[in-house]
């Protein structure tokens, strides 16, 4: 339920209003928005407390939040949220461009790629850990190691970090190094490891499920959102479709859905979706046009050699090259890189 406040209300009636709502064991959620002061009261049948609220002074209007996301929606938070991060930000009229391997390989080709994402405009460097490997003969990422060569690397470039964390163990570990921890496909409905996200700081991003549906991924932020960390950040990376010339198929429409239902930032992933690095470039390119707030692509300086993921990962030509056409782009759907 959506209380929408009088214009001219005071500080101590916001203040006698949320605590009303905790009284009664709901969460209160304010919002300041260009035009309207609301509090959102969050909670199963939150509804049930109009009667309490409908002869309140301070109150204009009472609205039923329709959808099951609340904190996630549109209409508890009618502004975009843009996600702080040190001396950048996601969302608010930046299109933002993460790259990197995908995951830390060694001290010297973290350095390599970091460098080169960093000359050409990149400002997150990205690269896993841990890696959610479909295989467990395959590379599963350096752990502390390679989460001491992010933090070199961020050091070196000034690039802020995004890396993934894939179970409650690791968060604390994750957090000390990164600017914003990762929530990877298989992981979306981790409930137990999105509530613990919950309770730190640190931005996250949650990538969609390769067969969730738009309202399972809000659903995921919600459980961020409701155990007090605001700074969700949500990605496309592809989703299972009959499909067969990609690995996955990227959802360009997630993009003004999301934006419509949700005002959380959203990052494509044109890397994850593809799977060939030949269609790369096209869907970085679609990410900027269909109005998202920035993508997270694998990069390397040698992409052929690359432990993970190589079939997808765009050298520094490619990189370069899309970096100059996005620009334009961007600025053509009122955003800056
Ligand atoms: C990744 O970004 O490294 C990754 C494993 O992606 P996803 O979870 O989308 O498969
Ligand atoms: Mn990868």
């Amino acid at each position: 339920m959506i209380l929408t406040l009088k214009r001219n209300v005071s500080k101590s009636d916001i203040k006698r209003i949320e605590k009303k709502i905790e009284s009664y064991g709901f969460k209160a959620h304010y919002s300041k928005g260009a035009s309207d002061i609301t509090i959102g009261v969050i909670g199963e049948n939150a509804i049930l407390l109009r009667e309490f609220f409908e002869a309140d002074p301070a109150v204009k209007t009472i609205v039923q939040i329709s959808k099951p996301y609340k904190l996630a929606s549109r209409q508890v938070h009618p502004e975009d949220s843009v996600i702080g991060c040190g001396n950048k930000k996601i969302g608010g009229g930046k299109f933002t461009v993460m790259a990197g391997p995908c995951s830390v390989e060694n001290r010297a080709n973290l350095m390599k790629t970091a460098r080169m994402v960093k000359k050409h405009g990149a400002t997150f460097l990205r690269g896993g850990a841990f890696k959610p490997r479909t295989s467990p003969y395959s590379f599963q990422g350096l752990g502390e190691e390679g989460l001491k060569y992010l933090a070199e690397a961020r050091k070196l470039t000034g690039l802020k970090i995004i890396t993934e964390v894939m179970e409650i163990s690791q968060i604390e570990l994750v957090a000390k190094y990164a600017d914003i921890i990762q929530v990877g496909a298989r992981n979306m409905q981790n409930f137990n490891l999105l509530r613990e996200l919950g309770k730190i700081n640190t931005p996250v991003m949650i990538k969609r499920g390769m067969s969730a549906t738009i309202n399972e991924l809000l659903m995921a932020a919600e459980y961020v959102l409701s155990e007090g960390n605001q700074n969700v950040i949500l990605c496309e990376r592809g989703i299972r479709t009959f499909a067969q010339s990609t690995r996955f198929t990227l959802d360009i429409s997630a993009v003004p859905v999301l934006k419509k239902e949700s005002h959380l930032p959203v990052i494509i992933d044109p890397s994850h979706s593809a799977g060939v690095r030949e269609i790369v470039p096209s869907l970085c390119l679609a990410a900027a046009a269909s109005g998202a707030d920035g993508i997270i692509v694998e990069a390397h300086h040698d992409p052929k050699n690359a432990f993970s993921d190589a079939a997808q990962t765009i050298d520094e030509k490619t990189f370069a090259d899309i970096m100059k056409k996005l620009k334009p782009i961007a600025k053509a759907v009122g955003k800056t890189i």
